[in-house]
């Protein structure tokens, strides 16, 4: 749930900056990635939930067998119970006749017996007689301990069944804890594909996002590029019109006194123009037979702002720039900002139009605190007050 939680604010926190920051291709091409991975990992787990699954399913017709056997178990102590307790009878009721006949052998027949044994004629007839009576008392004893065995024979029997009947039982018991057992990771592995399933809607909702934001943005850049188009013809039509007068318009060459359009903000107001950009001479500036930038001369520590937004691509310093930054504007447009005593801002930063990004100095080859501030369109320095 926690877990839930922080991976949506992620998504959010990455749909809100997503906004400000330039989508790039590789991003979506990884959230895409991503989602195949997670498709993967679903895969997996759903061919580990059928495999659970067959394994239960065999575990519970395990369990239905063992079932079977044991009410077939049951069944057999039943039969064996009633024979038990027959047998019981069977060597109870032996006994009690047997007892009856000693007993009625004594009390009835005592004379007899002791006539019998009176009127044997020699020893060996008076033991002849005995013998006949110990032999009937000898059957009843026979017929005792046959009884006997029998209920005994009948109890280790039942108490066999029962033995099996109790290792059935423990097999019951060991597959219902399997049964559990392989539940729950079935469980578990519903839950996880549940997860993935949620991630891998998540995911998607990114990558549309992300491609719904690189849209945007190429729109963005497009219309850009229209509206400067627009604006640097209607320039170009301002200027052929002012110098061509009669020759009509559409075949002007360069201009040469530009207005400019306003694509720029001053980057040092504080300062007054020392340099124009060109072939034209200026007293102590640098390069002033073929000056690439507008110098703007104020004091050291003066603020440098951007003169528009974008992204900082150099930060550098070098013997005749000094300590310097480029920013590129998009559409081709970049500016240079060179002699800086010290710099704000760092390479890849994003920076808006007006913020201070730097300060004038004189580092590099530079006879006075200044800044030399340079516009390229398309590789190619210009002179910055078209722009301007
Ligand atoms: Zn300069």
């Amino acid at each position: 749930m926690q877990g839930k939680r922080f991976v949506s604010i992620l998504l959010i926190l990455t749909l809100v900056f997503g906004m400000t920051i330039p989508v790039q291709a590789s991003s979506i091409e990884e959230t895409k990635k991503k989602g195949e991975a997670l498709e993967a990992q679903k895969s997996t787990a759903e061919a580990e939930k059928k495999a659970l699954a067959d394994q239960l399913n065999k575990l519970i017709a395990e369990m239905d067998e063992t079932t079977a056997k044991i009410t077939a178990k049951q069944e057999e102590i039943a039969v064996k119970e009633d024979e038990l307790i027959q047998a019981q009878i069977d060597e109870n009721n032996q006994y009690e006749s047997m007892k009856k006949r000693i007993k009625y052998m004594y009390e009835n027949g005592n004379t007899q017996f002791i006539e019998i044994l009176f009127s044997s004629k020699s020893i060996g007839d008076f033991l002849n007689n005995a013998e006949y009576i110990t032999q009937i008392s000898e059957y009843d004893r026979d017929m005792l301990d046959e009884f006997k065995a029998t209920v005994k024979r009948v109890d280790e029997q039942k108490t066999a069944l029962e033995g099996e009947k109790a290792e059935l039982e423990t097999l019951q018991v060991q597959l219902q804890e399997k049964q559990d057992e392989v539940s729950a990771l079935l469980e578990e592995k519903a839950e996880q594909i549940s997860d993935l399933e949620v991630a891998i809607g998540e995911n998607a909702a990114k990558l549309k996002a992300l491609q719904e934001e690189a849209a945007r943005q190429q729109r963005m850049r497009e219309e850009a590029a229209a509206a400067a188009a627009a604006a640097a013809a209607a320039q170009k039509n301002a200027s052929s019109g002012s110098s061509g007068g009669s020759s009509g318009g559409g075949t002007a060459g360069p201009s040469v006194a530009p207005s400019g359009n306003g694509a720029l903000s001053n980057p040092c107001p504080s300062a007054y123009i020392s340099s124009e950009f060109g072939g034209r001479s200026s007293p102590g500036g640098i390069g002033s037979t073929n000056h690439k930038g507008r110098d703007y001369a104020a004091g050291t520590g003066s603020p440098i702002y951007a003169a528009a937004s974008g992204t900082v691509t150099t930060v550098a310093y070098n013997g005749a720039r000094g300590n310097y930054l480029v920013i590129n504007h998009g559409n081709g447009l970049s500016t240079v900002y060179q002699h800086c005593s010290e710099i704000y801002v760092g390479s890849g930063q994003s920076v808006s139009v007006g913020q201070n990004i730097a300060a004038v100095g004189s580092t590099g080859a530079s006879t006075g605190p200044h800044l030399h501030f340079e516009v390229w369109v398309n590789g190619t320095p210009v002179d910055p007050r078209n722009y301007l």
